[in-house]
């Protein structure tokens, strides 16, 4: 068997081909079989030009179904379950492949994939300490057989604190900084970290009313249909309305998505995308430097110009070797 890495993992065997999440059409199109870890666009793109079946599971299905194109859809799939039992074992062409949760985001699974008499170990990105609208992943052991890992964070300086530590001091700079200010920018990744932040937020004490930007609603409201996060709220252009010098509290009681007058009494906290480092300064014209913050494993390292916290939805440094550790593997693969 033959383990390559271009564009996606590529297994290939005499029996079958098959890509762990593809990069790009023509390398999954060249397999037999992909498979797709999570909805992160790092991990799958274009799924809908993708030929070959694809196994996924529901939530991954959802989530990229809902940012196709109109009268684009998802074709030649087939939905995995988590594994609890040698029943939820999908077998093609003597391939057998089981899933398990992988902590990082909704949706994103572990690949146990037996094949030749070996066992494939891909652990996707993955998380393993349990957080607010997450369970942790479970360790799986490969038995000298192979692990496929993420190495975003495999660098001695990526060791995050633990939540214990990092919850009680996220909250209380919220509730400081929501002394101080109406409106609170809080940038992380959509897709992981926000449904985090939505979670803790919401069970925290604070009085405060969450605004999620459009697509951080939309993972939001897919992930409430699975685990609920709590109470959010639409937001569509906040830097346009801030230019009309209008608060976004003012704005949202005057009119919110649905037309309604709702009143919303407390303070604001928007959750933006991730891509919004890339507009610190714009924000920062428009609000409060001190009431931006980053949430972010690059924070351990990153000299951010805001506020930062390293919450991560990967594994760190010392969670990735002792993975490897466990898994008992007789050779290791970076994504
Ligand atoms: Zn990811």
């Amino acid at each position: 068997m033959k383990i390559l890495k271009n564009r996606g993992m590529h297994l290939i065997s005499k029996k079958i081909h098959i890509i762990i999440d593809p990069t790009t059409i023509s390398s999954a199109n060249d397999a037999d079989l992909v498979l797709i870890s999570h909805a992160h666009i790092d991990h799958i793109k274009n799924v809908e030009k993708i030929n070959p079946l694809k196994i996924l599971s529901r939530p991954t299905f959802d989530l990229l179904s809902s940012n196709l194109k109109k009268n684009c859809k998802i074709t030649n799939f087939k939905i995995i379950e988590p594994y609890n039992s040698p029943k939820d074992e999908i077998n093609i062409q003597g391939c057998k492949i089981s899933a398990f949760h992988a902590g990082h985001c909704l949706g994103s699974f572990q690949f146990r994939i037996k094949l030749n008499n070996k066992i494939i170990l891909y652990t996707g990105d993955f998380c393993l300490e349990s957080r607010f609208g997450m369970n942790k992943a479970p360790l799986l052991k490969c038995n000298n057989g192979i692990f496929i890992t993420d190495d975003t964070y495999f660098s001695q300086e990526y060791v995050f604190p633990t939540r214990k530590t990092l919850y009680p001091k996220i909250l209380s700079w919220f509730k400081e900084t929501l002394e101080k200010n109406e409106e609170i920018i809080i940038i992380a990744q959509r897709l992981g970290v926000q449904q985090e932040i939505t979670a803790l937020l919401n069970y925290s004490t604070l009085n405060c009313s969450l605004f999620t930007h459009p697509s951080i609603y939309k993972a939001n409201e897919i992930h409430s249909s699975y685990l609920p996060l709590g109470k959010f709220q639409y937001k569509r252009h906040p830097l346009e309305k801030k230019r009309q010098n209008k608060t976004l509290t003012s704005y949202f009681n005057s009119k919110n998505r649905n037309g309604n007058n709702k009143k919303y009494n407390s303070k604001s906290v928007i959750l933006l995308p991730y891509y919004y480092v890339r507009k610190i300064r714009e924000l920062e014209e428009k609000y409060n430097r001190n009431s931006i913050m980053i949430a972010t494993g690059w924070a351990k390292t990153q000299n951010f110009r805001v506020k930062s916290f390293p919450l991560s939805s990967h594994a760190g440094y010392d969670q990735i070797l002792d993975y490897q550790k466990y898994s008992r593997a007789q050779k290791t693969f970076f994504f």
